[in-house]
């Protein structure tokens, strides 16, 4: 009997033993393809040599040493690739261990800027309904799905939440993309005139949104209007790209698509592909000038923020990145994956939308095509196809989302970006019959 508490305290989880490419074996010796990454992570695959040997060579050097007291050289490299890698307005890291503690170091981060010009009045975080942001206390409080906060509520700081940008649930037939994108967009705008624009902090959203809602990216135009909304009442945009960055969506990070650059960022799942626990927060020379000609110091801090081990997996993976040109690969195959998820979905009675960007794509299961209807929560559907597609060898990452209080249920694919066509095919083919095999169960 496991001694570790897992989510769910009834789960029977298979043993992993091992990982090469895109497959881990369990202990009894089964494949299974790791379509979704894990939780999105695993961007280069499993048992890579390049970082294995970069970690070994770093664990003979150092493997620790305490930020208060050095810098290192590994991460004073990785934080020079990452800025110059990124577009211009992004000009500085701050390494944490995870998505969570990117999300809570950009709020801290947020605030203290203001504190720093002397606009301590700025308290108000606005938030989007339908968003994860993570599972600490301040991230939870961002979040917008309520399931994931309902339990914790009365810790959670005040969060204002708009309507996110999710065009297959909200737009109506009468409007434009782009008028669309307008109009959740102009919500914010609402929201800071409301709390009073001296008032407000920052807005937080997932440029495509990932886990509660399953790859959703924005309409065209709605986060040029977010910018400008924020830069009209000095209110600070941060992006969570905690699953959707770090080239899973074929560009570096995904904002690049949008023709915008946030103030502040986090990145963290795919900066070190699993090989290590690491996240960051990057930001704008601003930011960084607001504390340098304040109090110099931003008043936070991890015991294991920049660890030596964590940034050497995380510059080897970016190498390998780079050098197999894999952000060309994630282009190539995810217009293959959104290709043959179509010509298996597109008709299909129980797939109510095919969705993302890169090789970020998902589908929507719904009771009924035509009004959309999701399958009653009640039914776990989303487990069931997780539990089908285990069966067949497949790794996918199923959730039920939640909108205004109506849940749905998604598939998430995020395949590493070395996954090849004949993969791809063997991906769509399993996540078919899983889904058919859950809903004939279902019922
Ligand atoms: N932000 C986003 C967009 C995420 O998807 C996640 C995790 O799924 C997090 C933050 C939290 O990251 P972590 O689980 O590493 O704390």
């Amino acid at each position: 009997m496991s001694k570790i508490l897992h989510r769910s305290i009834y789960a029977k989880l298979p043993i992993a033993v091992g990982g090469r490419g895109i497959e881990l074996f369990d202990a009894d010796g089964k494949a299974y393809i790791d379509a979704s990454g894990g939780a999105a992570v695993s961007c280069i695959g499993h048992g890579h040599p390049d970082v294995l040997a970069a970690l070994h060579a770093q664990l003979d050097k150092l493997a620790y040493a305490h930020t208060g007291f050095f810098t290192t050289e590994v991460a004073e490299r990785l934080a020079d690739r990452l800025v110059a890698d990124s577009p211009d307005g992004i000009d500085y890291v701050y390494f944490v261990s995870g998505g969570s503690e990117a999300i809570e170091a950009a709020l801290k981060m947020a605030r203290q800027y203001f504190v720093e010009r002397g606009e301590s009045r700025r308290r108000h975080v606005i938030a989007r309904r339908q968003s994860y942001h993570g599972n600490t206390l301040g991230a939870l409080a961002v979040g917008g799905n309520e399931w994931r906060r309902a339990k914790f509520k009365p810790l959670l700081i005040e969060t204002h939440h708009i309507a996110p940008c999710y065009a297959y649930r909200d737009r109506s037939d009468a409007e434009s993309e782009l008028e669309y994108g307008d109009r959740v967009a102009y919500e914010l705008e609402a929201k800071i005139l409301e709390l009073g624009p001296h008032g407000v902090i920052a807005f937080v959203a997932e440029t495509v949104v990932g886990a509660t809602a399953g790859a959703v990216p924005p309409v065209k135009g709605y986060f040029r209007k977010v910018r400008e909304i924020c830069d009209r009442y000095g209110v600070l945009l941060i992006l969570d790209e905690v699953m959707c960055g770090m080239g899973r969506t074929g560009t570096l990070h995904a904002f690049e698509q949008e023709g915008i650059v946030p103030d502040i960022m986090s990145v963290a799942k795919g900066l070190g592909g699993g090989y290590q626990p690491i996240g960051a927060v990057l930001f704008g020379r601003h930011i960084y000038n607001a504390f340098s000609s304040g109090s110099g110091f931003f008043q936070h801090g991890h015991t294991y923020m920049g660890h030596p081990m964590a940034a050497a997996a995380a510059l080897a993976v970016q190498n390998v990145i780079r050098e197999e040109r894999l952000l060309d690969n994630v282009m190539r195959m995810g217009e293959l994956l959104n290709r043959r998820l179509r010509e298996r979905f597109d008709s299909h009675n129980h797939v109510g939308d095919v969705r993302g960007r890169g090789l970020f794509r998902a589908i929507e299961i719904v009771a009924e095509r035509s009004n959309k209807a999701p399958f009653d929560p009640a039914q776990k559907l989303n487990a069931v196809v997780k539990r089908e597609a285990l069966a067949r060898g497949l790794m996918v990452y199923p959730m039920g989302g939640t909108i205004d209080g109506a849940r749905g249920d998604h598939v998430l694919l995020a395949p590493p970006f070395t996954v090849n066509a004949g993969q791809v095919d063997t991906i769509v083919e399993r996540l078919g019959d899983a889904l058919d095999a859950a809903l004939s169960k279902s019922g």
